[in-house]
């Protein structure tokens, strides 16, 4: 089927449009920019932007993918999770579309569609069950995925904060530019992730009871900004490589440690990575590492469907419509914390 997405659930508009399995068109327009001097997303910023750039986007997608509106088989949106007003201006674009052309509209989960940007990859479909470690600014979640359109699980996820959201406190401490993710992986480059032992959250064994699968960022920003604050103020130069190199260790260690623990818990010798934090060298490496060392294959789709997109929106509506599932209502609206289990607003 020829799907068009539409993704506004944060910062990013994305237009995507596939047939089945194939890409054909991913635009993107991110607020980003707007939101820098802040240190993080501001809603109402983001939602508007949504509005001005959306038409622009959805056109751009179109000629991209060289169709016409009216060959589309369906529309396919994100109804949550995410910001409520940001993701309004998605629903009520695709509504729109979907009445005037007189096409069935998908509403779908934004962190499957990040499992479901996947089966546009080199890979080809998606083999069950699989693990998918999903790490953004705004999410952090281990899901158990029998089945991408029908049986997905929530196995674990960030207590406080998001591990993008980390990296950009963190970068903040350093005193780099929002998103600090980037900036913080090339500072990396240049330290020791051994010089400093920074704590990984929910990892002692007390906490693994309750919270074997969760994770937790905030004690780890916290020790990273107490770790800089205490030499500072004695006028000691702080070590920034060495500091972001710890922190980048520290990060990725306890994602992989869990996500990995969660296969062979489950007997799954599948994992998948989704969302932007992934784009993070380290984290790369040691999945590849991991993975190898316990006999799990690693799949990570190509790094422009990794952060947010309409792409993977499309895609997963094209694997629910391919599966022969009913089109969404025209009544259904944005939901800022639908469930990871809910797939599809019906
Ligand atoms: P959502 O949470 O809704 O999926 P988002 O916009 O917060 O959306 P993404 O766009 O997927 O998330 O990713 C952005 C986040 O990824 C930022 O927090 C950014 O700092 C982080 N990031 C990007 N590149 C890297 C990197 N190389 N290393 C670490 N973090 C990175
Ligand atoms: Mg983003
Ligand atoms: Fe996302």
């Amino acid at each position: 089927p020829l799907v068009l997405g539409i993704e506004t659930s944060c910062d990013e508009t994305g237009i995507g449009i596939v047939r089945g399995r194939k890409l054909l068109a991913n635009v993107i327009s991110s607020s980003m920019d707007e939101h820098a001097r802040y240190g993080g997303v501001v809603p109402e910023v983001a939602a508007r932007a949504h509005v001005e750039a959306i038409t622009p986007a959805i056109r751009q997608a179109v000629a991209e993918a060289g169709i016409r509106l009216s060959d589309l088989d369906a529309v396919a949106v994100t109804c949550g999770p995410g910001l409520a007003g940001a993701l309004m201006v998605g629903v009520a674009a695709a509504k729109a579309l979907a009445i005037s052309l007189d096409k069935p509209l998908f509403a779908v989960n934004h962190l499957v569609g990040h499992v479901g940007a996947d089966v546009l990859g080199e890979e080809g479909p998606l083999e069950y069950p699989t693990i998918a470690l999903l790490v953004s600014g705004g999410h952090t979640s281990l899901l158990l995925v029998r089945d991408l359109v029908s049986d997905v699980e929530l196995l674990g996820e960030t207590i406080d904060d998001a591990a993008g959201e980390a990296f950009d406190k963190v970068a903040r401490v350093l005193g780099m530019p929002y998103p600090g993710g980037p900036h913080i992986d090339r500072l990396a480059a240049t330290g020791s992730p051994t010089a400093i032992r920074f704590p990984r959250g929910l990892s002692q064994p007390k906490d693994m009871a309750a919270h074997r699968y969760d994770f937790s960022f905030s004690g780890l920003k916290t020790s990273v900004a107490r770790w800089v604050e205490i030499r500072r103020d004695a006028g000691e130069e702080i070590p920034l490589g060495d500091v972001a190199a710890s922190f980048r260790e520290a990060v990725a260690d306890v994602l992989l440690t869990k996500a990995i623990a969660a296969c062979s818990d489950f007997n799954v010798p599948r994992l998948l990575l989704g969302g932007g934090v992934v784009a993070n060298a380290r984290i790369r490496e040691l999945a590849g590492q991991k993975c190898a060392d316990a006999g799990v294959t690693l799949r990570v789709p190509p790094l422009a469907l990794c952060t947010d997109n309409g792409a993977m929106i499309a895609a997963l509506a094209a694997e629910l419509i391919m599966a022969g599932a009913q089109p969404s209502g025209m009544d259904f609206g944005a939901d800022s914390t639908l469930p990871v289990t809910t797939i599809q607003i019906l």
